[in-house]
């Protein structure tokens, strides 16, 4: 029988994690989902995901997220956070209770694809999700919300990212990547600019963003028909591609909205 994973986001809607450069819980509910379907979709993972909303005090956050966890048949539970101490500090960490050597391997992953120190793994027996969750359960800490390093390294690599830690967890847990049948690409499939740092114009109105990821919260400004801009690297983000700006924003390279100069 495959086996089954629950993965959440750290502190909730109501309760605030840590808030820097980067809003801790916002950022690490999109890294769950995006490993959630990672597993499920390019894995023949199973398993659950959770976000706390509804709790209004730090007590009631954590025993909601444990019982969901706990209220699952799985074998591996996941909680995602994110670091905050002094504008210094940098790197990543995962906290575990008695897995240390897979907490181990999951730091280094998110550290080898953010390239940013690899802190290690963490025996903390006392916090209340590694205490309580039943099953083997590690605690991620991505990265320093607070490190305007780590910031810019987890925008411009979030792909990379979240493939590394779903790959770490379908080794642990015998996952297989799904053999994907490439269908004939139909004549609407959007091309992208892979490569090629320079000068773009936009030749259709859209918008810059301050990460890859294209949220609504995450737009910088709207990108005018006829605005060049100059492009220093080219972004992978899971199928597409994204141009960054000297400025740090993200615009699409799609074809049809933008063009070498
Ligand atoms: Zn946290």
């Amino acid at each position: 029988m495959t086996k089954q994973f629950v993965i959440s986001s750290g502190h909730g809607d109501k309760v605030s994690g840590a808030i820097g450069i980067l809003n801790e819980h916002n950022e690490a509910k999109k890294v769950v989902n995006r490993v959630y379907s990672i597993l499920v979709d390019e894995y023949n993972g199973k398993g659950y995901k959770y976000h706390e909303t509804t709790a209004t005090n730090q007590n009631q956050n954590l025993a909601n997220i444990v019982s969901f966890h706990n209220g699952k048949t799985r074998d591996l539970d996941i909680s995602v956070h994110f670091n905050s101490a002094s504008a210094s500090a940098t790197g990543t960490e995962c906290l575990y209770y008695d897995a240390k050597s897979l907490s181990a391997k999951m730091s280094k992953a998110m550290a080898n694809a953010l390239g940013i120190v690899d802190r290690g793994a963490k025996e903390r027996k006392e916090l209340y999700f590694l205490r309580n969750t039943s099953k083997p359960a590690i605690l991620l800490e991505v990265c320093f919300v607070t490190s305007k390093k780590d910031a810019a390294a987890y925008h411009e690599n979030f792909e990379d990212l979240c493939q590394a830690i779903a790959k770490v967890i379908a080794n642990e847990l015998g996952y297989k990547k799904k053999v994907t049948t490439v269908s004939k690409p139909s004549v609407e499939a959007p091309s992208y600019y892979k490569s090629g740092t320079g000068l773009y114009r936009i030749k259709k109105n859209c918008y810059a963003y301050r990460s890859v990821i294209f949220d609504k919260e995450n737009r910088v400004e709207l990108c005018q028909k006829g605005t060049k801009y100059t492009i220093v690297a080219i972004v992978k983000y899971g199928s597409t591609y994204r141009l960054k700006t000297k400025w740090g924003m993200y615009i699409t390279a799609n074809k049809e909205y933008v063009e070498k100069v």
